[in-house]
């Protein structure tokens, strides 16, 4: 295949991968049963944790995001349990469907898209069914651009009630805060192609004491996402199925990279990029669609698509020409914003070049501020 030349892609992961990754993931195949494969294991096992602060058991998959939600889902319940469900978005509402195709018996809690999911909602809704087995949420909701506060519905969810917390954290960890033991959160599911700089096929999760308690009456079928047989054989530093070892040597960088960095720096660089993002593009007269500025998400914005302007034109002349590749909507509202996606291998300069696109392109597709 011929190279490919790089494009400043925006989606909200796939993300840009840094050089020294790539040449990371070249690195000679090795056998997944022998001692190089227990090494790395290991170690990116036990740096994962210090990404997601915890001391819980983590598992490393080899699956898109949507592996590591079916194993969250399928370790800790049984068809017919009361599952309470919050969503505000596409994401959202797959986490439901994925609960559903599995038999529990899910009680949908829809918010505004581009609002943030409401505690209190949680709060009553628990208080008026004590049947509720689980309570599944989405950190960061990537089709709106809005972070959900996961501290306060977790603080709810445990402290309040001890039921299981289920959180979708595919585009969060290792861009926003997500203290996985301070906040209590039972099973928390990210990717390797949204915050960790390689390419995607690889997908993590993190299971708690409560949740190994689930693990062990639920009944939901599972073989290829039983985290029983990965905790087995993880005590031998192998994998229950072949993994996908280059993305592991890459894995493996990206991790001494963003430790190295500092988690702190980490977070810090994402809340500043999403700050001059979202400032930049209402400076050019766009509306963003998150509705309070205070939940909007530091690693993907959304923005409306101004009425004038003919969106498939503009999207495509920000790819043809300017080199650009932005996200577009999802579900409801793939007519109505675009997204960019600033997370992982992200700094200053990569949105600096899309705002300077989206100038000269704006007006070239009938825009007036
Ligand atoms: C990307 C994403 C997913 C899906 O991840 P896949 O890797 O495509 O399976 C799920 N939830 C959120 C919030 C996401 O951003």
């Amino acid at each position: 295949m011929q190279k490919m030349t790089p494009q400043n892609l925006r989606t909200p992961g796939p993300t840009p991968i840094p050089d020294d990754i790539v040449e990371a993931m070249t690195n000679p195949m090795i056998n997944h049963r022998g001692p190089e494969f227990l090494a790395l294991i290991n170690k990116t096992t036990e740096q994962l944790k210090q990404v997601f602060m915890t001391k819980n058991d983590l598992y490393i998959l080899t699956a898109s995001g949507t592996g590591a939600l079916e194993a969250s889902v399928v370790n800790t319940l049984s068809p017919g349990d009361r599952v309470l469900a919050a969503t505000a978005g596409s994401f959202g509402d797959r986490f439901c469907d994925l609960a559903e195709a599995y038999g529990a018996d899910l009680t949908r809690m829809e918010f505004e898209w581009g609002r943030p999911i409401d505690p209190d909602a949680i709060r009553k809704a628990l208080q008026g069914d004590p049947s509720y087995k689980a309570v599944m949420v989405t950190h960061n909701e990537t089709s709106t651009g809005v972070t959900h506060p996961v501290e306060e519905i977790a603080k709810i969810v445990k402290g309040e009630f001890g039921k299981l917390l289920l959180v979708d954290a595919v585009s969060s960890l290792g861009c926003l805060p997500l203290p996985v033991d301070a906040w209590d959160c039972d099973l928390v599911g990210t990717a390797s192609q949204k915050g960790f700089m390689i390419p995607p096929g690889l997908a993590f999760i993190s299971i708690s004491e409560a949740g190994w308690e689930a693990q062990q009456t639920a009944k939901m079928p599972r073989f290829y996402f039983d985290l029983a047989s990965a905790k087995r054989t993880l005590a031998r530093g192998q994998t229950p199925f072949t993994p996908n070892v280059a993305l592991l040597y890459g894995l493996s960088l990206a991790l001494d990279k963003m430790l190295e960095e500092g988690l702190e720096n980490v977070y810090g660089r994402h809340a500043s990029i999403g700050q001059f993002t979202r400032d930049s593009v209402l400076d050019l007269g766009l509306e963003l669609l998150v509705a309070d500025q205070s939940y909007a998400s530091n690693s993907v914005t959304a923005v409306k698509m101004p009425a004038s302007v003919d969106g498939k034109k503009f999207m495509s002349m920000m790819r043809t020409d300017q080199n650009v590749v932005l996200a577009g909507g999802q579900g409801k509202l793939s007519d109505d914003i675009f997204r960019i996606g600033h997370l992982g291998h992200v700094v200053k300069d990569d949105i600096n070049e899309v705002i300077v696109a989206l100038k000269k392109v704006l007006p070239e597709v009938g825009f007036k501020s």
